[in-house]
């Protein structure tokens, strides 16, 4: 008679060890039973189908049946048996694949193997390398942080104080249900990466030159040049004597290892709540050459609006707001002054590949993605 799971009764070692035998004994003469794909696979279903297979009779009848205090031990039974009847089961299958090629039926050697394409890395994600790799060089280290932060840290800390109009231009996304929580520490997603600064400069002590590649979120609809989610690249130095000339070279530098060694770059006042003064860095256009038109008949150029200049970051010199908050850890500003810089990777990757819809990076095409494998 077939073999069948019954109902424990007896939770001793020696009935344990005596339902494990048995029911391995029966496990083992129905291997042996198997010879064509058709019993290998009924073999299978009876042993180890998930749905109503011997391992998971097993389960429901030996170990949840289980009085709690023999509960530990039949576990540990259990888990035995089931290792040795999935060998059981691997090894019926392996004689029998075996037995089916010793007897010349079923493999062919020639046909191709399973195919699993390499994948590659995103466009986006490439480009936020090299960016980072040029600032290793120079001797930054690479600095990350939560995605989800506190006000704190994505504002306060950085010279937004509350109720600030500066917050408004960041349309963030809070995490619900913070009410409760003083509006510091309450959460939200990062709308930038400079929340990394301040935490860096909590742990570090001047000097430091970090470059902190990173998701954000803002609450922006989703169209050609935003996205709800994107990547930001910044930079932070610190040191006695730093200047906005140390600032200009730097990214004048980055920029000509990035886009090629002709590129001009420009520096026009903007503002930023941390920094101050700011500025926004302009490259002078990659694509027209900085002419503002192209082809033969001088269309004009789309990405520089005509202009030869596109804006590709924001800078400045660390508002000395910003370091009275970590004063402690060694930012005195009347003794230390850095600047900053922050950049979107999504949109340096879009002017590197030529590419004129940001939603394409993100709808996991891999026809799209496939070019730049
Ligand atoms: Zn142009």
């Amino acid at each position: 008679m077939a073999y069948t799971v019954s109902k424990l009764t007896d939770y001793s070692a020696a009935a344990l060890e005596k339902a494990a035998a048995e029911c391995l004994r029966a496990c083992a003469d129905e291997s042996a039973g198997v010879g064509s794909d058709a019993e290998l696979k009924t073999f299978r279903d009876r042993w180890v189908g998930r749905k109503s297979g011997m391992l998971t009779q097993i389960n429901d009848l030996w170990l949840k049946g289980a009085p709690k205090n023999a509960k530990r031990e039949a576990g540990i039974r259990v888990n035995e048996l089931k290792t040795r009847i999935q060998e059981l089961v691997e090894r019926a299958r392996v004689v029998h694949v075996d037995s089916a090629s010793a007897a010349g039926e079923r493999v062919d050697i020639s046909l191709p193997g399973v195919h699993r394409p390499i994948g590659a890395e995103h466009p986006v994600i490439k480009t936020s390398r090299e960016m980072v790799a040029i600032f290793q060089r120079l001797g930054y280290s690479v600095a990350e942080g939560p995605v989800v932060e506190t006000d704190y840290y994505n504002f306060e800390s950085l010279n937004f104080p509350p109720n600030h109009p500066a917050r408004d231009t960041q349309d963030t996304l809070f995490i619900a249900g913070q009410q409760a929580k003083a509006q510091r520490d309450r959460l939200l997603l990062r709308t930038h990466t400079s929340p990394v600064q301040i935490r860096t400069m909590e742990k570090m002590r001047p000097p430091i030159r970090i470059v902190i590649p990173g998701i954000v979120h803002r609450n922006d609809p989703p169209d050609a040049s935003h996205s709800p989610m994107f990547h930001q690249i910044e930079g932070l130095a610190v040191d006695t004597n730093i200047t906005f000339g140390d600032l200009k070279g730097t990214l004048d530098h980055a920029m000509k290892e990035f886009f090629g060694s002709s590129v001009k770059t420009s520096f026009r006042p903007s503002f930023f709540p941390f920094t101050e003064p700011s500025a926004e860095l302009f490259i002078s256009c990659i694509i027209c050459g900085g002419s503002g038109k192209r082809g033969p008949d001088d269309a004009p150029c789309r990405p520089c609006k005509k202009t030869g200049w596109i804006e590709i970051l924001g800078c400045g010199m660390v508002d000395p707001n910003v370091f009275e908050f970590v004063k402690d850890n060694g930012y005195d500003p009347k003794k230390v002054s850095g600047f900053a810089f922050g950049m979107g990777a999504d949109r340096i990757a879009l002017l590197k590949y030529g590419v004129d819809d940001l939603q394409l990076f993100f709808q996991g095409d891999v026809r799209f993605l496939r070019q730049f494998a």
